[in-house]
């Protein structure tokens, strides 16, 4: 699974390889190919914290679509109406008779 970043220099989205290493170096998931090379250029290193969330928050990203994916067909099958009254809000004689005894 490939990481979307967004990169914080420019605001553009790119999409690193899976490795995280492009063949001229490690990508960084903080700034795109374009802001890496001009940051490179100027001797500017990515803040490790910085990295580290920006990592934190493409996994979260792709989880959310992996989570979105896999929802999508329930999507069809949702009406308009109450949530369904779970087992625990209907008390049945089983619970009345573990209440008395
Ligand atoms: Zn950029």
């Amino acid at each position: 699974m490939r990481f979307v970043f967004e990169c914080v220099e420019c605001g553009g989205h790119y999409l690193p390889p899976e490795e995280m290493v492009y063949p001229d170096g490690p990508a960084s998931p903080v700034w795109c190919t374009d802001c890496q090379g001009a940051k490179r250029a100027a001797g500017v290193r990515e803040d490790p914290l910085l990295a580290r969330i920006a990592l934190a928050a493409a996994r979260a990203a792709l989880a959310g679509r992996a989570a979105e994916a896999a929802e999508q067909p329930a999507r069809f099958d949702v009406r308009p109406s109450r949530p369904p009254l779970s087992r625990r809000s209907r008390p049945g004689p089983g619970v009345v008779r573990s209440r008395l005894g």
